[in-house]
């Protein structure tokens, strides 16, 4: 188990942590792929932290159970601290109350079901949930670049594509928890669909699997690509880098939509920033000043000197950050 610390935006800024009887909370991600746990302070430090694979086709009673047991072996990793509350971030979409889910696609065979009534039974302690990219927001502007920030959106970019809203310093979750599907905007109308089957949206045109499934169809092409019918998005955006013509192709596609993407959210939204997160970012960086560049082209004629769209600097953290923030704000602040 490794021990994480955060460097603060203001080293000089005083440290709450500092102060005796500081009380610490349980901050927990929930993915497709991984389950995280940490002990996290106010100050967004963690003390200790693990992971282990969701398996969400084993169900959601068995993923509660192994995520339980991961859960104290952290507190008992950690020793004698008080813990104040559960936060839990999860891929949704879930309802952010009772913490049921509705058709999660990453989460297949957890409709209906909510894991909060388990844990508050088991550990005795207030447990809060969010949804994944808007607890990321709101991580991003308590610890991010964007500190302070009342309006921000953060864009993750990954296998799908969603964002989290802040707006004028409150989260934005809509009526039924489900605000936030940027990847169902439609950004290249009669496009290719995403799984849900609208055609053209922004996860259909340029997620991670609709690049992979892109670089699938290519060949048919004729054109000559060292791409092979199993790329995914790495190995497109690798092919790209060194000059192979229709990975460059399937990626200039991506960065098109992805910009008309932003440009509607900045239009919608006025944010102070929008925050970039998600396995895609790394892939995107050489082409980095052509995505803002092309964002600000298309986007309206007040972002003619530049559009405010930046790169997360709290990495794959986010949303686990903005889970403990929900959980310091139940027992409260
Ligand atoms: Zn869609």
């Amino acid at each position: 188990m490794t021990v994480v610390r955060y460097i603060p935006t203001d080293p000089f800024a005083p440290r709450l942590t500092d102060a005796p009887g500081e009380r610490y909370v349980l901050a927990i991600d929930i993915g497709g792929t991984g389950m995280r746990v940490a002990v996290v302070d106010r100050g967004g430090w963690s003390l200790a932290r693990a992971r282990i694979p969701t398996q969400p086709q084993w169900g959601l009673i068995d993923a509660t159970a192994r995520l339980e047991a991961l859960m104290r072996e952290v507190m008992f990793e950690v020793g004698e601290v008080e813990i104040g509350a559960i936060g839990i971030s999860t891929a949704g979409p879930v309802d952010p109350t009772t913490g049921i889910y509705r058709h999660p696609p990453n989460l297949p065979g957890w409709h209906g079901l909510s894991m909060i009534p388990a844990l508050a039974a088991s550990f005795g302690l207030p447990v809060v949930l969010g949804h994944d990219a808007t607890l990321a927001a709101l991580a991003e502007t308590r610890f991010g670049t964007h500190r302070g920030a009342r309006d921000l959106v953060y864009l993750t970019l990954s296998t799908g594509i969603g964002a989290g809203i802040v707006a004028g310093g409150r989260p934005v979750t809509g009526s039924t928890g489900g605000a936030g599907e940027a990847g169902h905007l439609i950004v290249q109308p009669g496009g290719p669909s995403c799984g849900a089957g609208c055609r053209g949206c922004l996860e259909g045109v340029a997620s991670g699997s609709a690049i992979a499934r892109a670089a699938s169809e290519a060949p048919a092409g004729g054109l000559e690509t060292s791409l092979t019918a199993d790329a995914d998005a790495a190995a497109v955006f690798a092919a790209a880098e060194v000059g192979d013509a229709v990975a460059r192709e399937i990626v200039g596609a991506a960065i098109e939509g992805i910009a008309t993407g932003l440009a509607g959210l900045l239009a919608l939204l006025d944010p102070e920033a929008i925050v970039v997160g998600g396995g895609l970012v790394a892939g995107l960086d050489s082409w980095w000043d052509a995505l803002l560049d092309r964002t600000r082209e298309i986007a309206l004629p007040r972002y003619g000197d530049g559009v405010p769209v930046e790169r997360t600097t709290l990495g794959d953290d986010a949303s686990l950050l903005g889970a403990s923030l929900i959980a310091f704000e139940a027992v409260g602040g």
